[in-house]
């Protein structure tokens, strides 16, 4: 079977490397031509404009994913029209589009924070006013990594919100004081066969993810599993997806789907006896889903900004290094850390390494 991937960064590149044993075969897109994934399987550079190429990927494989929601749905469409793409469009889309998603969380009757459409300076400025300090302000499209959005404090810093976040259709949500970040990933085929990893506790920083840990038994891990379910059956979805919440005192609210493999969900390399990646794969093909339960107890740091010392990291015990290829940048993710069976003399050692925690 020959896989397409859209976009060829470091989740296209551990897609691909968890397929490979499977006999599977990728062709990548991506408009970069220093994409980390370029060398892992057929590389195609192009510009996401060019039909043209698009067909041309299309035509080479059985199946379309992507590793980027925000991939211009009428690529998708495009490609859609020659190859069979998992996740489909209209999941992909939702998940593109903020006030879509919250929509789509109400009609569920998953609770999310109360949220506010706003389409103008206006609509921002009179939110601002009767809701004043307790909002996060976020752009429907286009946000990721804590990019496109700002803490409102003031009413009166709703006129530079608005220009700062580029004067574009926006969404106010409730400044949630949760007690702590959770995330579940599962993964659907188009049998219907549904798989659920134990839910993943994050600790992010300036929005960036930082850290996951997979929690065994979590008392949450059901009512999680509900409403991924709810979101799965109600889209037909097909792949992995990803659910963010916050958890309040024991009451999920959601924040945000990501129609993909997902950075919370990288211990499961190690970490689950198949991992999120694999199970992508697996399920984009319609075959029977692996095992998601745990095999080891794993902890992910993501590596920002800058590779600590491999030789320093290699050293720990558990310690599994995955460096992306990437060209360093200040705040871009350029690779992971899964430490197994943490123990706390493990982390402090590993903690030391990581120039970003
Ligand atoms: P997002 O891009 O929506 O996932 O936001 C990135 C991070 O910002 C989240 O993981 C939270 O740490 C924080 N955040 C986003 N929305 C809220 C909210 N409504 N209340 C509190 N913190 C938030």
């Amino acid at each position: 079977m020959k896989v397409g991937i859209l976009g060829a960064g470091q989740l296209g590149r551990m897609l691909a490397l968890a397929g490979i044993p499977l006999g599977v075969d990728f062709v990548l897109y991506d408009s970069s031509p220093d994409a980390c994934a370029a060398n892992i399987g057929e590389f195609i550079c192009a510009d996401f404009n060019d039909k043209n190429k698009l067909t041309e990927f299309a035509k080479k494989v059985d199946v379309v994913t992507l590793e980027w929601e925000n991939i211009p749905l009428s690529v998708l469409e495009h490609v859609a029209q020659y190859v069979p793409v998992y996740p489909s469009p209209r999941a992909v889309q939702i998940a593109q589009e903020r006030l879509q998603e919250k929509t789509l969380f109400t009609k569920l009757g998953i609770p999310t924070p109360t949220y506010y459409a706003i389409e103008s300076a206006d609509e921002l400025m009179a939110t601002a006013i009767a809701h004043a300090d307790h909002l996060v302000i976020k752009s429907r499209r286009f946000g990721y990594d804590g990019k496109g959005q700002a803490r409102l404090s003031h009413a009166d810093d709703a006129g530079n919100i608005w220009t700062d976040l580029g004067g574009v259709p926006l969404i106010a949500e409730q400044f949630v004081k949760f007690t702590r970040e959770v995330s579940i990933i599962a993964a659907r085929n188009p049998s219907g066969e549904v798989r659920y990893y134990p839910i993943a506790q994050n600790v992010h920083s300036n929005g960036i993810l930082m850290q996951s840990r997979a929690v065994v038994n979590d008392p949450l891990q059901h009512k999680a599993e509900d409403y991924i379910t709810r979101v799965l059956n109600e889209l037909d979805y097909v792949g992995v997806l990803a659910f963010e919440f916050f958890d309040c005192a024991g009451e999920l609210y959601a924040n945000e789907i990501a129609p993909r493999v997902h950075n919370s969900g990288h211990w499961s390399i190690e970490g689950a006896v198949t991992s999120q990646f694999e199970n992508h794969i697996r399920a984009i093909l319609n075959w029977p889903l692996g095992d998601t339960t745990t095999r080891v107890d794993a902890i992910m740091y993501n590596l920002i900004g800058s590779m600590p010392n491999r030789d320093e990291v290699l050293t720990v015990c558990g310690a599994h290094l995955h460096d992306y290829g990437k060209e360093t940048r200040p705040g871009r993710k350029l690779g992971h850390i899964t430490l197994c069976n943490p123990s706390p003399e493990r982390m402090q050692l590993i903690e030391a390494t990581i120039h970003n925690v």
